[in-house]
């Protein structure tokens, strides 16, 4: 396999095209962003982490029976995947109340949301990703009500997966967003999975291990994905 050009550079990530038919190779980068990039720096290491945290979870989602983009890891920062379309929407599902769900509602930190809170955001920087509802996906025709029907349907499924995951290395999915892309006709789970995406409380101490680490300043950012990687890659070892 070899990369034969350039595609997309997007905040966290280098999309190139390959020699291989409808094959993409990722890239992770250490950059970060948070709040629609007003606040930006990069985590050391960061890259490795999502890539290597991604390169286990598709396949364990791929397992339990949720269509992934993911072919194979390639090296500790690169990733095959198809070549999906990806549709322009950010699947949110949260579990415990956090983040921007609070200050826009003004719901209480840290309450378990039952049952849990889906939310879809409109792909599109330069409007800040607006939250948007079903009647606006499908008048913008951003998919299809089938298409709409099933993103909900494994969404819910990747929650019960994720959240189970998490708990055997003592983590708490608290919430998380997901892509979704088209490939030949099918819907495959798209983008990442990592402390990026997903917020993390570890379950003793509720100390975030995810990238609030970095929005709120909170100090020990790259030991925290480390920590959720090491932890990972332990659990998985000792299958
Ligand atoms: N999230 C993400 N990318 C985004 C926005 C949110 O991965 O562009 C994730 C975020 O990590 C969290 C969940 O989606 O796990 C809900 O995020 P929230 O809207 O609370 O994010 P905030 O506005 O606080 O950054």
């Amino acid at each position: 396999m070899q990369t034969t050009s350039f595609l997309y550079e997007g905040k966290a990530k280098k999309v190139f095209k390959t020699n291989q038919q409808d094959t993409y190779l990722i890239r992770y980068k250490d950059d970060a962003t948070a709040f629609n990039a007003e606040k930006r720096g990069t985590i050391a290491q960061k890259g490795e982490v999502n890539n290597l945290v991604s390169a286990i979870i598709f396949p364990y989602l791929e397992a339990n029976g949720i269509p992934t983009h993911f072919i194979e890891k390639i090296d500790r920062r690169s990733m095959l995947v198809k070549a999906v379309e990806i549709i322009p929407i950010e699947v949110v599902i949260r579990n415990r109340a956090t983040g921007s769900l609070c200050k826009r509602l003004g719901i209480k930190e840290g309450i378990t949301l039952t049952p849990r809170v889906f939310e879809f955001c409109l792909k599109n920087d330069a409007l800040g990703d607006p939250i948007i509802n079903d009647s606006h996906i499908l008048t913008m025709k951003l998919c299809s009500d089938a298409e709409l029907a099933e993103v909900k349907k494994m969404a819910d499924q990747i929650n019960v997966l994720l959240s189970h995951f998490f708990k055997k290395v003592n983590l708490e999915l608290i919430d998380f967003k997901l892509e979704f892309g088209r490939f030949n006709g099918k819907l495959l789970l798209a983008d990442e999975v990592s402390p990026d995406t997903c917020r993390l409380w570890d379950l003793t101490t509720q100390n975030r291990m995810d990238k609030d680490r970095f929005r709120l300043d909170l100090g020990a950012v790259e030991e925290a994905y480390q920590e959720v990687l090491n932890r990972i890659e332990n659990q998985v070892k000792s299958i």
